[in-house]
């Protein structure tokens, strides 16, 4: 079936579709999903395509609607959005960072907050990262947290301190 189509080519694709003819669209990804091979079904006249989501999941999505953008995953990334813009993290405190308020503007699709770190700057940082904690800092005051910690172990172990004191300490400084 697919040596009949014409090979994808993103710059005519689209062109192709709106004039109703069919492109080979294996192994193009659309979002999340790469199409695998085009079905014997048609949707409003264009072909059904076998797609794999990067999530696992499989679906049946029409050239059409991956064409113009309709659809770009299963149907994760919708839910993994709705997820994420129900989720209020103002007034939150992630490590060092305190969530002040969503902002416009987003970022591979997720919502950006407007956070305080306890340095005094202030940055964007997604949603999903403050859950998952790959965000705690601004990220500026890193280096020299890290450079104020290390002098701290140093002088905690020339004292005699034991290391689960020391390592107690320093989660309170880098809470992951
Ligand atoms: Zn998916
Ligand atoms: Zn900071």
């Amino acid at each position: 079936m697919s040596g009949k189509l014409k090979k994808y080519d993103p710059a005519t694709c689209d062109i192709a579709l709106l004039s109703g003819r069919a492109v080979d669209r294996t192994g193009v990804r659309y979002g999340r999903l790469v199409a695998i091979e085009p079905t014997a079904k048609r949707q409003g006249g264009s072909i059904v395509w076998r797609c794999h989501c990067d999530c696992g999941e499989e679906v049946l999505v029409s050239a059409k609607l991956l064409a113009t953008g309709s659809i770009a995953s299963c149907g994760c990334l919708r839910r993994e959005m709705l997820a994420e813009r129900a989720t209020n993290h103002q007034g939150k405190r992630y490590g060092k960072l305190l969530a002040l308020e969503p902002v416009e503007g987003r970022q591979g699709g997720g919502v950006l907050w407007r956070c305080r770190c306890d340095c005094g700057n202030e940055v964007l940082v997604r949603g999903n990262f403050l859950v998952t904690g790959d965000r705690w800092c601004c990220g500026k005051c890193l280096p020299r947290e890290k450079s104020r910690a290390m002098k701290q172990i140093k002088y905690l172990v020339k004292n005699g301190v034991s290391t689960d004191e020391i390592l107690l300490r320093l989660y309170s400084v880098f809470p992951r």
